[in-house]
């Protein structure tokens, strides 16, 4: 490990969202090559533009070997992606496109960006799985242009110590195939609780800190330690307090780790923990964690690559892929689909609105065309039947009581318990009379808190504003908990609060009667809870939407819980 420096401890904050404690050396990503450097090299100086080919060939190849490298170290799916992307960077078709452009009389540089910006539109129009490699055309494209520049390749370096990933942002193509054994945490300048960072950390089980506002000025190599449940990120610490907090963090987390269910507070109260899936595999390997079914299968991510909307039948085996792994006593809760906005669904999706989070989106595309609802019903109501599995069907941002009234019809009719999520803060100020005409309702944090703040999830620089602890959101998750236990009907949380463990406490005590959340997070959200009495989670509830702030909030709940 780097020696740690001696200079006095100097810490700074960001929005804790993966807990556990890591200390080692910063090490940077670096996202684009740096324009300086592109500047500097210009057309490259070369005599003509068969030398230029020649750069780019020897440049081409030289990041096809690292993708081969990588891939024969890699396993299963990911091996797969980097041969993939290996075959790609050589592939004969874009340097053609490059020679074309540099007799065209472009440098390097740029014929390569136009190159590669030419592969884009036509997998872009493409659709389908070749859309998806767009990213790793954008991936060679900086790795090529690096090599040629004389630049390190951009994104991760490969560490050879266990270092801490400090980064302004991540994106999947960053984080695919990291090792959570050499890369111990992620710290990001930016991004909030449900960004792409967050939800990869919490699949890798490493401490994550978000929105750490001054964390890439820290130079490389420097000792640091990372506490994901309090979100600081200290410089300086005395190495031996650093290791003995390490250790402690690995000890817990090995304790989460062999928690199996089921869950219940130390005092014997059962709570229902349940996992949020997007497909047949997700669901199966979901079906193998302590869980008591599935709180939020979301139905769009089936189709985010389909032009077409898929027919009765074909949905129906999709669905029941889902439902069969809990065909043995378990539940399903199905999500109508979510399109438009974060999530666009070619068959559905409303094109060209002005502001999309708040256009027609989920339920509401079923008002101009309700007949691609009454399909996907009738698809789920088949998979339920061919599965036995009890299916309970949710539809997303309803807004009003009459919405979730005409939906409760459809389901019902259809012999299917039928709830709504409460992703819009109107929904939560009516909680009580939405209860009055469905069976079930499903807090969606994720979008309820981007409609109470007014701020969008997908907004790096707003992360601490879409943050699930801020007072008012934690006042709409009461009201709405509170009119589930006046009701006697079960309100449930399935955005990325559930996932986490201090605040899932704070949640059982206001009333919420399940949660579900990301299959990883299930053991760590289980055996906290299964530490402290319901009357410990009701006074975390009362220190948490008491407290004036997010952070305040986390301390006092962390306070009353002793962690
Ligand atoms: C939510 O908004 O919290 C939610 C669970 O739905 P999604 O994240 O799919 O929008
Ligand atoms: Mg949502």
């Amino acid at each position: 490990m780097t020696t740690p420096t001696s200079s006095p401890a100097k810490s700074l904050s960001g929005t804790p969202v993966v807990p556990g404690v890591a200390a080692g050396p910063v090490l940077h990503v670096r996202g684009e090559v740096s324009p300086e450097a592109i500047a500097r090299f210009g057309d490259g100086g070369f005599h003509d533009e068969l030398a230029a080919l020649e750069a780019y060939e020897e440049a081409a190849a030289a990041v096809a070997d690292t993708f081969s490298t990588k891939a024969s170290a890699a396993e299963g799916a990911a091996a797969q992606v980097l041969t993939a992307s290996a075959g790609l960077a050589r592939d004969k078709g874009l340097r053609s496109a490059v020679s074309k452009n540099l007799q065209a009389g472009q440098g390097p540089v740029e014929a390569v960006q136009g190159a590669v910006e030419q592969f884009v539109t036509i997998f872009t129009n493409m659709g389908g799985l070749m859309a998806e490699r767009v990213t790793d055309l954008r991936d060679i494209e900086r790795r090529v242009i690096a090599h040629l520049v004389g630049e390190p390749p951009p994104g991760v370096p490969t560490p050879d110590e266990p270092s801490i990933l400090v980064a302004e942002d991540l994106a999947p193509s960053d984080t695919s195939g990291l090792d959570p054994s050499l890369v111990t945490a992620l710290v990001t300048e930016r991004g909030g609780a449900t960004s792409h960072t967050a939800i990869i950390a919490r699949q890798l089980g490493i401490p994550c800190v978000v929105g750490a506002a001054g964390v890439m000025a820290i130079p490389a190599g420097t000792f640091v330690v990372v506490d994901g449940g309090t979100g600081v990120v200290e410089q300086g610490a005395d190495p031996d307090e650093a290791r003995a907090r390490v250790e402690e963090s690995h000890r817990l987390r090995e304790e989460l780790a062999s928690w199996s269910g089921p869950a219940a507070t130390s005092d014997g109260m059962p709570v229902k923990l349940l996992a949020n899936v997007a497909d047949g595999p997700s669901a199966e390997s979901a079906g193998a964690e302590p869980v008591q079914g599935v709180g939020l299968f979301r139905t769009e991510l089936c189709f985010l690559n389909r032009k077409d909307e898929p027919s009765v039948e074909e949905q129906a085996d999709i669905y029941a892929g889902v439902l069969s792994p809990y065909s043995d006593g378990r539940y399903v809760v199905v999500r109508t689909l979510d399109a438009g906005s974060d999530k666009p669904i070619a068959f559905a999706t409303q094109e060209g609105e002005e502001n999309p989070a708040l256009g027609v989106r989920g339920l509401r595309l079923s008002f101009g065309n309700p007949g691609l609802m009454d399909r996907q019903l009738d698809g789920i109501a088949a998979a339920a039947e061919r599965t036995g599995t009890e299916t309970w069907v949710m539809a997303p941002m309803v807004a009003t009581v009459s919405e979730a009234a005409d939906f409760a019809e459809k389901v019902r009719s259809r012999g299917l318990k039928a709830g709504v999520m409460v992703e819009i803060p109107s929904a939560a100020l009516l909680a009580h009379r939405m209860l009055e005409v469905v069976d079930f309702l499903s807090i969606g944090t994720n979008d309820l808190t981007q409609y109470a703040m007014a701020a969008d999830r997908m907004a790096t620089d707003l992360a601490h504003l879409t943050d699930p602890w801020q007072p008012a959101v934690l006042q709409l998750i009461a009201i709405t908990a509170h009119a589930g236990t006046e009701a006697g009907k079960p309100v449930g949380v399935c955005g990325e609060a559930a996932a986490d463990p201090l605040l899932a406490t704070a949640l059982i005590g206001m009333g919420i009667s399940s949660l579900s959340m990301a299959a990883r997070a299930v053991r760590p959200v289980g055996a906290q809870l299964g530490r402290v009495t319901f009357e410990t989670c009701e006074a975390a509830a009362e220190a948490a939407l008491g407290a004036p702030d997010p952070m305040a909030a986390r301390a006092a709940v962390r306070d009353l819980l002793g962690t």
